[in-house]
């Protein structure tokens, strides 16, 4: 009995696949950590892909003054 030599070791590392953390992508306007994967993709959170332009204040949406 007993002859198993098996014991309760861990794996070897590099075996097992190997999991390594993801990088922290934040924000690149609130420089917050972004969690949502379309938002790490383009390293915009969705609070700021909402929210207007901070640079741009002057919003381009008069075009043409009607009854002239
Ligand atoms: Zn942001």
């Amino acid at each position: 009995m007993s002859d198993q030599p098996r014991s309760s070791e861990p794996p070897i590392p590099g075996t097992a696949v190997e999991r390594r953390p993801a990088p922290v992508v934040r924000c690149r306007r609130c420089h917050r950590p972004l969690r949502n994967p379309e938002s790490r993709w383009e390293e915009l959170g969705r609070h700021c892909a909402d929210a207007p332009a901070p640079t741009r204040v002057y919003a381009i949406d008069q075009d043409r003054l009607p009854g002239t």
